[in-house]
C-alpha cells in the first residue's frame, strides 16, 4: 500500500497549480481539451450526443466510492460518458423547450469562478466578482426600465428562487414581521392560471399554503383577465386576508403569454385607495422568459433599422407593448439562462427599491462568522449563504457580447423563424396554431386528421362539452404524431419538437395537448422550419395509412 505522502503527491497533480506553472497549466487545459474531444466524438447528424440511453437507476444505486484514488484522465472519461444521450439544445434540429445553448464567453464566465471559487456571500470573499454582480444587476435594471440608482438585486438559484424573493418581500409588507412572528395573519398570493408551477412551490415553501394561491383565469391569448383579478383581490381583502404577492407572468413557459402588468399595477393602486390599505400589495413580474425583449424598448419599429420582416416587426412590437412596462413591477425575476443564452444557473431577482432588502436583513449578531470588513454583504439578506460567481459572470459575458443590438438581432431572428413556421401552419388546412396571438419564439399547434374543419374545431373542442370524446381522440392523435416525429428526429431526420400535455384546460375541464416548437438555436434557418413541416406531413401520412 502506498504511504500517504505518495498519495498526496499524486493527488496534487489533479489540482490547478497555485503558482504559475506553465507545464501544469498546459496539463490542465489539455485535460479539458481532451474531454471536449471525447464529447465531440459523440456528435452525429442527430441533435443529440451519442444515442438515446435507457436510464438504469438500479445499477446507479449500486455505485460505491472506490478504495483507491483514480486519475484525472479516467475520471474525465467517466464524466464525458454522462453526456451521452443529451439533447444538443443549440442544434437547429432541436426545437424542444426554453433551453438555450450558452455562448462561449458565458461558458468561460461560468468556468472561471469554478477555478477560484469566489463566494458572493460577501465582498470579502468575492472581491471584484461582487462588483460583477452589481454591474450585471445595474445593466439589467436599466434595460428593463428601473432606475439603477434605486434598484438592487441579487443572483439566486433559478427562476423559482427569484419568485421566492418576490413573494417573501411581499409577505413581509403584507404581514409585517412575519419573519420573526410567523404567519400571524392569513395571506394569499395570486397569479394567472397559466403561471409557472413555481408559484405553487413558493406558496408551499413560504408557509402560505398552496390552497392560498389564487389562480386567476386567462384569455385565449394566455394573459390574466385583469377584471377577474380585481374580483378575487376584493374578495380576499374583504374577507380579511392580506395580499402577499400578485405575480404577473411576463412570458408564460409554454405559450409566451404576457400579462397586462400596467393594468395589474393600476388595479393594485386603485384597491389600496378603495380599501384604504395600510400596505401596498407587492407586484412581482415573473419575467424569467420575457425580460430579454426589453432590448426592444427603444427600438424604432417604424423605421425598423435592423430590417426585420413585416411579420417579425409585428410580433416584436406585440411583445414590446407589454414588456416595456416591466419597470412598474416591485420586483422582477430574470433568467439569463433562458432567453439570455447563459449556462445554468444564472438568475437574478431585481428590486425596484433596493431598500426592500432591509426587510430580510439579519441582525448582525446572527452572522458572527463573516462580514468583518467592506461594505457589501449580500449574505446578510440572501436566502443562500454560499453563492457562486458563475451566474453574474455568465450574465455579464452575454450582456457585453450581445449589447442591445445583438440581442435584438438574435431574438428577432428566432421570432422570424417561428413566424415562418406559423405562416405555414396557418396556411395548411390540417394544422392550427393555438397561440397565434402570443408573439415569441414558441409555437403551439395541433394537427388534425383528414376531414376536420380546423377553422371551427379548436374553439369547439375548447368550449363544447359534447366534444369531449373528439377532443380526447385528437389529443391521442397528436400524441402519436409526436412519437413518430420524435423517433424520426432521433434517427437524424427532421427536428425534435415537444409535446405539452396541457396547453390549456377546456371549459369543461379536460386538458388540451399541443405540439410545441421552441426555436432558440441561433443556427436555425428556413430549412429547419421546412424540416419540421415535412416531419409533420410524413407522420400524418403514416397515421392516416395506419388507421
Ligand atoms: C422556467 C420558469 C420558471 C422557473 O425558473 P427556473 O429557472 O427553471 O427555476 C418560473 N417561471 C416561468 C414563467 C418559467 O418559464
Amino acid at each position: 500500500m502506498a504511504d500517504y505522502q505518495e498519495i498526496v503527491a499524486q493527488l496534487r497533480t489533479a489540482f490547478p497549480a497555485p503558482v504559475s506553472d506553465r507545464v501544469h497549466d498546459a496539463y490542465f487545459v489539455f485535460s479539458f481539451l481532451r474531454a471536449l474531444d471525447q464529447v465531440d466524438a459523440l456528435k452525429s447528424a442527430a441533435p443529440m450526443l451519442g444515442s438515446p440511453v435507457t436510464l438504469d437507476y438500479d445499477s446507479a444505486r449500486q455505485k460505491r466510492v472506490d478504495d483507491t484514488p483514480s486519475t484525472l484522465e479516467a475520471v474525465t472519461a467517466q464524466l464525458v460518458h454522462y453526456l451521452s444521450g443529451m439533447f444538443i439544445w443549440g442544434h437547429p434540429r432541436a426545437q424542444i423547450n426554453v433551453v438555450p445553448s450558452p455562448t462561449i464567453p458565458s461558458i468561460i464566465g461560468g468556468l472561471l469562478p469554478s477555478i477560484y471559487n469566489p463566494n458572493l456571500v460577501s465582498e470579502e470573499s468575492s472581491r471584484q466578482v461582487s462588483l460583477a454582480e452589481v454591474e450585471a444587476i445595474a445593466m439589467t435594471a436599466a434595460l428593463v426600465g428601473y432606475d439603477p440608482q434605486q434598484a438592487d438585486g441579487v443572483f439566486t438559484f433559478g427562476g423559482t428562487g427569484t419568485l421566492l424573493y418576490g413573494a417573501k418581500l411581499g409577505l413581509e409588507k403584507a404581514v409585517p414581521d412575519a419573519r420573526r412572528r410567523g404567519l400571524h395573519q392569513p395571506a394569499v398570493m395570486l397569479c394567472s392560471d397559466r403561471a409557472h408551477y413555481a408559484c405553487h412551490t413558493v406558496a408551499n415553501w413560504l408557509g402560505l399554503g398552496e390552497d392560498n394561491l389564487i389562480t386567476v383565469p386567462t384569455t385565449d391569448d394566455n394573459q390574466m383577465i385583469v377584471s377577474e383579478l380585481g374580483t378575487r383581490l376584493r374578495e380576499a381583502i374583504s374577507s380579511g386576508r392580506r395580499i402577499a404577492c400578485i405575480v404577473a407572468t411576463m412570458g408564460t413557459t409554454d405559450a409566451f403569454g404576457l400579462d397586462d402588468l400596467a393594468g395589474i399595477v393600476r388595479l393594485r393602486d386603485e384597491l389600496v385607495a378603495e380599501f384604504d390599505l395600510d400596505y401596498t400589495p407587492h407586484v412581482h413580474a415573473d419575467a424569467v422568459i420575457g425580460w430579454a425583449w426589453s432590448v426592444f424598448n427603444d427600438y424604432d419599429f417604424e423605421r425598423n433599422p435592423l430590417a426585420f420582416r413585416h411579420r417579425t416587426v409585428r410580433a416584436l412590437a406585440g411583445a414590446a407593448r407589454r414588456i416595456r412596462h416591466l419597470g412598474l413591477a416591485d420586483s422582477i425575476g430574470i433568467d439569463y439562462h433562458k432567453t439570455g443564452f447563459a449556462p445554468y444557473i444564472s438568475s437574478a431577482v431585481l428590486l425596484k427599491d433596493g431598500r426592500d432588502f432591509e426587510r430580510l436583513t439579519r441582525r448582525e449578531e446572527e452572522t458572527p462568522y463573516i462580514f468583518q470588513s467592506g461594505s457589501r454583504h449580500p449574505g446578510r439578506y440572501t436566502l443562500e449563504t454560499t453563492r457562486a460567481g458563475s451566474g453574474p459572470l455568465a450574465a455579464i459575458a452575454n450582456l457585453q457580447l450581445f449589447g442591445r443590438q445583438g440581442l435584438q438581432a438574435l431574438l428577432g431572428h428566432l421570432v422570424t423563424m417561428a413566424e415562418e413556421l406559423r405562416e405555414h401552419l396557418e396556411g395548411h388546412s390540417a394544422t392550427t396554431v393555438l397561440n397565434g396571438d402570443n408573439f415569441g419564439p414558441v409555437t403551439l399547434f395541433r394537427v388534425y386528421p383528414d376531414g376536420v374543419d380546423t377553422f371551427s374545431m379548436p374553439a369547439q373542442e375548447r368550449t363544447d362539452p359534447a366534444c369531449r370524446e373528439t377532443l380526447l381522440e385528437h389529443n391521442e392523435y397528436n400524441r402519436r404524431l409526436f412519437e413518430l416525429i420524435q423517433a424520426d428526429a432521433l434517427e437524424g431526420r427532421g427536428v425534435v419538437i415537444s409535446l405539452t400535455d396541457c396547453y390549456r384546460m377546456t371549459d369543461y375541464g379536460e386538458p388540451i395537448n399541443a405540439l410545441k416548437s421552441y426555436i432558440l438555436s441561433p443556427f436555425s434557418d428556413t430549412q429547419h422550419v421546412n424540416s419540421v413541416l415535412e416531419s409533420i406531413w410524413q407522420a400524418r401520412r403514416k397515421l392516416n395509412d395506419g388507421s
